[in-house]
């Protein structure tokens, strides 16, 4: 099924395109900053509405909206290096969570107790020249180390043990409704889907030990593996109670052995 992987090209490519005037615009609080200052801005409100909505679609805001995740993956298919799935490291996301909300609080008890904090306002229509050229420089930087880290390291490298966004995101996807389900009974495991997958899913380790439920909270709900299957066995659902389905396939399974 093509569908859903070419809507998330062209989601890719608008706000990739779009990306450096909303930085020019809106981007001044970055989330950091953003707490720095005390004010919420709008990379708060979209990023924070990404967070809360990953319990329920899984992590849409890295798949389908991000700049530096496509500028990844579109690096990552020239990879320098091919390897296989590794597992996102847990303690390493929680070392850059902590230092990274430990500082901005920092920062903004300096701010608040110097009395800066009170007269700030979020003007995103009137930015300081300085301001824009600042975040020129970030786009920059982003979008160069999204580049270098795509042909150098594992797919989504950056993703998977730098950006605190992306541990936020994964918190909430352990819980996604909709997955990506494959019909085991359709799946020949040839791993086409794997093959296609930016991030390296083992999507066929799924077929054998979870009945076909793809549930992966590093999953960025791209439809890549959707378009190159050609049994059709893989398609996006929603799965309201895992252990349900897992074990109504089972006992169809059973039957059908019996039979
Ligand atoms: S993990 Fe971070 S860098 Fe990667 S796609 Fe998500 S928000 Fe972007
Ligand atoms: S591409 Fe389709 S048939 Fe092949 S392993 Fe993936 S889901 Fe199964
Ligand atoms: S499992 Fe499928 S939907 Fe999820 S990231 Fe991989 S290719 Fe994209």
């Amino acid at each position: 099924m093509k569908t859903p992987a070419t809507a998330n090209g062209i989601s890719r490519i608008i706000f990739l395109l779009i990306t450096p005037v909303f930085f020019q615009f809106f981007a001044i609080g970055f989330i950091w900053h953003s707490i720095y200052w005390g004010v919420i801005t709008a990379v708060v409100l979209i990023w924070g509405f990404f967070i809360l909505i990953s319990p329920l679609f899984g992590r849409i805001g890295c798949g389908w909206f991000c700049f530096m995740g496509t500028t990844m993956d579109l690096a990552g298919r020239y990879s320098l290096r091919t390897v296989a799935w590794n597992k996102p490291n847990r303690w390493v996301r929680l070392l850059i969570l902590i230092p990274f909300f430990a500082s901005a609080l920092t920062f903004y008890a300096v701010n608040k107790s110097q009395g800066l904090t009170h007269n700030f306002s979020y003007s995103p229509g009137f930015l300081k020249p300085e301001f824009t050229v600042h975040y020129a420089w970030v786009w920059t930087i982003d979008i160069a180390s999204a580049i270098l880290f795509g042909l150098l390291l594992e797919r989504r490298w950056i993703c998977r043990n730098l950006c605190f966004m992306g541990a936020l995101c994964s918190a909430g996807a352990h819980f996604a409704r909709l997955i990506p389900l494959v019909d085991p009974e359709r799946c020949t495991l040839c791993g086409n889907c794997e093959q296609a997958c930016p991030v390296r899913i083992p999507i066929t380790g799924y077929v054998r030990d979870n009945q076909g439920l793809v549930t992966n909270a590093e999953c960025i709900m791209c439809g890549a593996c959707l378009a190159v299957c050609k049994k059709n066995a893989i398609r996006f659902s929603w799965v309201w109670n895992r252990s349900r389905l897992i074990s109504q396939r089972n006992n169809h399974l059973a039957i059908i052995d019996s039979e």
